[in-house]
């Protein structure tokens, strides 16, 4: 719909996971577009808004909070043909309180008629007011010129600028629970970048949020249950700071685990439908404050386009995942539909298909129910935290870069970049920069095979890597 086809069209990206209920046809959350010269960082905060009126104002604030924050400027998307209601105006009232420039997109304003209608929306208060049609390309150049002038050039034109598009009017039924503490970017800056958004505790070291992030009926308070059951000690449920959250910490050999927001986890989606969609923002909310993430995956149902979404935001947020098929006994030693017992391989492959960019993940098979496979989850989650937090030093790397055959990766003449050297800028998720010796963006083919090198090399089980980027005569100019 309005937001995320204009998304799509100004990061030029179309990697559709997801299924046709409304709410759930949600591709990025963040993606980066060229305009005129200059490169913009672009925030998607949209998401669902529960079916419950009262929660609403919260959200809507918690939305224009981040987008404040976060954004050198702001441009919220409304439809043409839906009314004005009193949210709108807060949320105005809201973006306006900041410094931040402020535009107001039109979509779907196609022909005469429309253009007239958009008129209408100028009663917002807004001054900038721009119809467009993210579909048909329309009124989009406008819109970002006005954007680009509205955003002062940085100095150091290092950093991308960033603008959220905080949501849509025609999607306000289906609109964020949550704030989406902005977008989570590979950098040195990310430690702190991390703990702003950090809603459950300062991070400190020996400890790891873990996220059980999955459908509703996967088994994720089971698993709960049975893994703070299991395990030694049970300091205490802490109560969050900002929302009713709850975190369970865990001892175990000698780490303490943090389950984020286990009152989330148990809570229970009213309609299947609405479920099914918290069950997403959840996701995306218990992401922004784990470390590793466990993403639930029925082994009675295989993997669903809902559990392709969710496994999408676990990888575009950095975080390490590992993949718990459970209600494993089901479909085993359980079996009772007469079917010979799924077999690990086969299941693991189907999976794995369906959910190609985790292939760093490493998968558990397990019963929550029956309490099996638990010892090897924590096992992992404590090696995955310690994963995700190497790092490699500039010599090391230098020796790996002589090693590597560039020769072989499966890459166009034109599109290969000779590499200068490369560091490593940061960790969790471990995130590398290249010296190149053109400005252009990594071949994807370029970019997974350097990936698997680095893998074979130093492992980071568990944990996407992250690319950035540098041409010399960039660095010349300095
Ligand atoms: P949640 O909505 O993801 O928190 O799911 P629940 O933990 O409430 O589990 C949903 C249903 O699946 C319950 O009836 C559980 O008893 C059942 N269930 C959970 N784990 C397993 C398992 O490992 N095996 C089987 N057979 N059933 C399970």
């Amino acid at each position: 719909m309005g937001k995320s086809t204009l998304f799509n069209r100004l990061t030029q990206s179309r990697r559709s996971i997801v299924g046709d209920e409304p709410g759930i046809t949600r591709d990025r959350i963040y993606g980066e577009y060229d305009w005129d010269g200059r490169r913009f960082r672009l925030v998607d905060t949209g998401g669902i808004v529960p079916d419950d009126p009262e929660l609403i104002p919260t959200e809507i604030y918690n939305q224009a909070r981040v987008a404040l924050e976060e954004a050198a400027a702001l441009v919220l998307v409304v439809d043409v043909r839906t009314e004005l209601a009193s949210p709108d105006y807060d949320l105005v009232k809201l973006l306006l309180r900041g410094t931040k420039p402020v535009f107001l997109a039109v979509n779907k304003v196609e022909g005469e008629a429309m253009s007239l209608a958009a008129e209408n929306f100028r009663r917002l208060g807004l001054r900038e007011v721009y119809p467009i049609s993210a579909e048909h390309g329309l009124g989009i150049g406008d819109l970002l010129d006005a954007i680009a002038e509205a955003i002062p050039l940085q100095k150091d034109a290092q950093e991308p600028e960033a603008e959220p598009v905080p949501e849509t009017d025609d999607e306000r039924a289906e609109e964020d629970e949550i704030s989406e503490g902005g977008p989570v970017e590979p950098g040195v800056e990310d430690e702190t970048h991390r703990k702003v958004h950090r809603t459950h505790g300062e991070f400190e070291q020996h400890e790891t949020s873990v996220a059980i992030i999955g459908r509703p009926n996967v088994g994720k308070s089971t698993l709960l249950n049975a893994l703070t059951g299991t395990a030694r000690a049970i300091v205490s449920p802490i109560a969050g700071t900002t929302r009713d959250a709850v975190d369970e910490v865990v001892e175990f050999e000698g780490n303490q685990l943090r389950f984020v927001d286990t009152a989330g986890i148990r809570r229970k989606g009213k309609t299947h439908l609405m479920a099914e969609k918290l069950s997403v923002v959840m996701a995306r909310r218990h992401l922004e404050a784990a470390d590793v993430a466990l993403l639930m995956i029925d082994a009675t149902e295989g993997v669903t386009a809902s559990d392709a979404t969710i496994g999408g935001y676990a990888h575009e947020s950095g975080r390490s995942v590992i993949i718990v098929v459970n209600k494993w006994d089901a479909v085993t030693t359980g079996r009772k539909d007469g079917k010979p017992p799924a077999d690990r391989e086969i299941f693991e492959r189907q999976l794995r298909a369906v959910l190609k960019y985790l292939s760093y993940a490493p998968v558990i098979f397990l019963s929550a129910l029956e309490r099996t496979g638990l010892g090897k989850v924590m096992r992992e989650v404590k090696e995955l935290a310690a994963e995700r937090r190497k790092r490699v030093t500039t010599g090391q790397m230098n020796r790996f870069l002589e090693r590597v055959d560039f020769q072989r990766a499966p890459v166009p003449m034109s599109k290969r970049v000779r590499i200068f050297y490369m560091t490593q800028a940061a960790v969790a998720p471990p995130t590398f920069v290249l010296f190149t010796d053109r400005d252009v963006k990594l071949h994807f083919a370029f970019e997974r095979f350097l990936e698997n090198q680095i893998r074979d090399a130093f492992g980071f089980k568990g944990t996407p890597i992250w690319f950035k980027v540098k041409a010399r005569n960039e660095k010349k100019e300095e």
